[in-house]
């Protein structure tokens, strides 16, 4: 029998008493779940998740830009797309560093993808609005296609058009997803900070708290761009690490979309309530939220997805005077809002 020294990753898949730390995009369902959940939310399947009949347009319009993801994400090859090399790897766990980190140089497939994205929206969901977004991010030169997407990864949204954005970010969601549904396990090393991506050094989208295998009953936190999600205990704060001041605000039961009142849960109970899918953790200790969903109550629940979807809640948490931790990669909002 051959003996050898068995990585980090390995030794946890071991134990069967292990939290995973880290789950890594499916690379077979990342896109279409997300695509079909925002399909159902845009038809206001999703009770708790009312969605005014405004913003479902919207939602559809990002269904579609999903399945665009999906349908370039199939086609991608380690051509496209190098993974970093055993050095590369070796380097940036040595030094607790993500693998695919954000501020690295990308590989230049990310504009071909954002070429492909708008040019499947405009056949399968074709409007005038895709057509001026394609117009403008079409024109514009390669060096400025990369400062955007420099600051859509570092959500300086004082350099972007909040239209443009969302498919910048889209383009980019594919590339990182595709190398990040790539990686080993043990060749993601657990950051110092543990409200960044591990594997890329983004801030996370929302959190979920996950059902199945020995995944069962933990928070994760979801990754903005690569969908990669990291374990975090339950009642932290996703974004100070502190937990003393924390609280859910969810909406209240039967409202509609037109709803103007949150209720407050403090931590002890857990949470728990089946009839509301998605909720806002917020801290005051940094006067800051994210929202979190919980899989026990709806198994098809996406973060990305639910997290856009649920926008009343995110109006109600912040007119109480929370901000949101970071934003969402398909919804931007200028300066002035
Ligand atoms: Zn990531
Ligand atoms: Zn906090």
């Amino acid at each position: 029998m051959v003996q050898r020294i068995l990585e980090r990753g390995e030794i946890e898949s071991l134990d069967h008493n292990a939290i995973p730390r880290l789950r890594l995009p499916a690379a077979d369902s990342v896109f279409k779940a997300r695509a079909a959940r925002l399909r159902r939310l845009a038809a206001n399947e999703i009770k708790g998740t009312p969605v005014s009949p405004e913003f479902s347009g919207y939602l559809s319009l990002m269904a579609a830009l999903v399945d665009a993801q999906q349908a370039i994400f199939v086609t991608l090859t380690s051509d496209d797309a190098p993974l970093p090399d055993q050095a590369a790897i070796a380097l940036a766990r040595e030094h607790a560093m993500p693998p695919l980190l954000i501020s690295a140089e990308r590989p230049a497939i990310w504009r071909n993808i954002l070429t492909r994205l708008l040019t499947q929206l405009q056949t399968t969901h074709p409007s005038p609005y895709i057509t001026a977004i394609s117009t403008e991010l079409l024109g514009l030169e390669p060096a400025v296609l990369e400062s955007l997407a420099d600051a859509v990864l570092t959500q300086r949204t004082e350099f972007l058009t909040p239209s443009q954005a969302p498919f910048i970010a889209a383009a980019l969601q594919v590339l990182w997803t595709w190398q990040a549904s790539k990686l080993n396990l043990p060749d993601v090393p657990t950051l110092e900070i543990g409200t960044l991506c591990p594997v890329c050094g983004s801030h996370p989208v929302a959190s979920v708290i996950r059902i199945g295998g020995q995944s069962q009953g933990y928070r994760y936190l979801q990754c903005s761009l690569c969908a990669s999600e990291w374990h975090m205990v339950r009642v932290k704060c996703s974004h100070c690490e502190q937990n003393g001041k924390i609280a859910y605000q969810s909406l209240a039961p039967d409202d509609d979309a037109t709803s103007t009142t949150i209720i407050t849960e403090k931590p002890e109970n857990k949470a728990n309530d089946p009839q509301k899918v998605a909720r806002a953790e917020t801290c005051d200790d940094c006067y800051t939220y994210r929202k979190i969903f919980n899989q026990e109550h709806d198994y098809d629940v996406e973060p990305l997805a639910d997290d856009l979807a649920s926008l009343m809640l995110d109006v109600l948490v912040t007119e109480a005077g929370y901000a949101r931790a970071s934003g969402h990669p398909l919804l931007w909002f200028g300066e002035s809002i």
